[in-house]
């Protein structure tokens, strides 16, 4: 099997086990999105957050992987993605990218939403929503016998048409018995271009888009990406079945939206 891609397929069980998991990263972001203040430090929210996928009989997926050390990333402002939580303590106009994995009876679930505390400037809300609507767009190119880089190319087009750039060292990725399976899902690419989607494939799509240029450095301590200039970067993520009846998304925002409503210190996107 060398050198053939090992995509897997999933039957309408098995996505519906995913999607359990998915949706208890929602609620732990929910939890994250309700407690997320000024003064509040990164590791006390990934405190937080693992207490609550524990107490929902999961594990924190992320804890351990590679060696990274903590249950949420958490990259404030100018960090791409994979921030390491720490001492470091939440501004009002600060923007918060919150990743987060769960394992859930051997089924991973992973997505990710960039909060924004008030104060921000409406140039970072503007970054956060064409973020956002780049993956809802990128989401609906998710349909058999579309190709990955149908929707690797409408992500790119879009955030690159409103003026930010698009980071090409990271992508998405299949999901499902482990955090990162094949195929990758890049955030840039060719219409036309790359693997067809089929039924029952289960794909991570987390498109990273800077205000300024997207060249990025990783830190010394091996994790923290962030950008060269320093602009600001935005990072979302959805879980997404393809199905005969096209996109499924398994993952969801609502409870973290809902929690955005409800904390006066954030602002809705
Ligand atoms: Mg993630
Ligand atoms: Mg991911």
């Amino acid at each position: 099997m060398f050198g053939i891609k090992m995509i897997q397929i999933r039957t309408i069980q098995e996505i519906e086990e995913i999607k359990k998991s998915a949706l208890l990263v929602g609620e732990t972001l929910a939890e994250v999105g309700r407690n997320i203040k000024p003064g509040i430090s990164t590791a006390m929210l990934d405190k937080i957050a693992e207490e609550f996928i524990l107490d929902n009989n999961a594990t924190p997926i992320f804890k351990g992987y590679n060696g990274f050390p903590s249950s949420l990333c958490i990259s404030v402002n100018e960090v791409v993605v994979h921030g390491i939580p720490s001492q470091r303590e939440i501004k009002e106009g600060d923007i918060v990218s919150v990743d987060c994995g769960t394992l859930l009876k051997g089924w991973v679930g992973d997505s990710a939403y960039t909060f924004a505390l008030s104060g921000v400037k409406e140039e970072a809300v503007n970054l956060l929503k064409v973020t956002k609507e780049s993956l809802l767009l990128g989401i609906e190119e998710c349909k058999i016998g579309k190709r990955i880089g149908d929707l690797s190319y409408t992500i790119q087009s879009y955030c690159e048409l409103n003026g930010y750039g698009v980071v090409r060292e990271l992508c998405g990725h299949g999901v499902g018995r482990k955090l990162h399976e094949e195929p990758e899902v890049p955030n840039f690419g060719k219409q036309g271009s790359g693997l067809k989607f089929k039924e029952g494939m289960v794909i991570a799509i987390e498109p990273m888009i800077t205000m300024g240029n997207r060249a990025v450095v990783f830190e010394r301590d091996g994790w923290t990406c962030r950008t060269k200039d320093f602009s600001i970067s935005a990072h979302f993520e959805h879980d997404i079945a393809i199905t005969q009846q096209g996109p499924l998304v398994l993952s969801s925002f609502d409870s973290i939206e809902r929690a955005i409503e409800n904390n006066t210190n954030l602002v809705k996107i």
